[in-house]
Order: structure tokens, then sequence, then C-alpha cells
């Protein structure tokens, strides 16, 4: 699927704003509207957040073009997540309501994970977390370079 490219929405930035100031975690792909980042969570360290770069609060604070591109963005994220990792179910989920600038969680869950098969913000249902491959990181961004196309 390839989507029409758009303007980069007016980069806003909020001085405390969190996602504004930081990159959110270790960036694997940022093509100027938006970024993918692993965030480093201890029981759950393939969980992925991708962030628009401006500082925006909801969805329809963006363009049609501009949400299919972000959303073109997660699917790309859970499509390399499930090549790399099969995991039992991705989790995708948009809250913000701490941090209100526009981000999606994209987080495979696997059965024997910490949390499942609650959600990872549940209650705890045992130890132990799965190692991530060798060269995941590595592996991610040549996934995302590959399908998502350079936007200079
Ligand atoms: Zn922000």
């Amino acid at each position: 699927m390839r989507i029409e490219s758009a303007p980069n929405p007016e980069i806003m930035t909020d001085a405390s704003c969190e996602l504004c100031i930081s990159p959110g975690g270790e960036v694997l792909w940022d093509d100027g509207f938006a970024r993918v980042a692993l965030i480093g969570d201890a029981d759950h360290p393939a969980y992925c957040r991708v962030i628009l770069n401006a500082h925006r609060k909801e969805m329809t604070d963006l363009s049609e073009v501009e949400r299919q591109r972000l959303m073109k963005t997660v699917f790309v994220v859970e499509h390399a997540l499930r090549e790399l990792l099969e995991p039992e179910k991705i989790n995708l989920a948009s809250f913000g309501n701490l941090v209100p600038h526009l981000h999606w969680h994209v987080i495979p869950r696997f059965a024997d994970d910490p949390h499942y098969p609650n959600s990872v913000f549940g209650s705890r249902q045992r130890d132990g977390v799965r190692a991530l491959p060798a060269e995941f990181v590595r592996s991610m961004r040549q996934r995302l370079s590959g399908l998502l196309e350079k936007k200079n």
C-alpha cells in the first residue's frame, strides 16, 4: 500500500512535553513525520511506540492523508514485529492522557509474558521475560527501511 506523500504537519512543539523534548526511546526509524522508538520496557522488551513528530493531541487534529501516513507506520511496525517474533497477539493502543502528544503503542504479546492475558498495564501474572532475538534492533531497522518509503 502506498500513500501519497503529504507535507509534514507544521512542526509544533511544547517545551513541557516529554515526547517533544526527548526521542521517547531508541529510535529505529524517523522520516521527519513520525518516528518508531523501542521504549526499553523491562517486561516487554519489544514494546515499540510510533510517535508523531509534531505536537498534536488527537488523530482528528491530522488531515486524512496524515492519519493514513501515521497508521501506515503503525501497521508496518506491527508487520515487522510479527515477522521477527511471531507473537501470540499484537496490542495496539493510543492513550496520551499523561502525554497528550499523538503516539501509538505497538506491543507484541506472548502467552508467557509477565502480564498475558491481561494488558501490559494489568496485574502481573508471572515472572520471566523472553529475551529478544540477537540482532533484533538491526533486523527491525532493516524491515522498517524496506517497508516504509524514505521521505527527505
Ligand atoms: Zn509534544
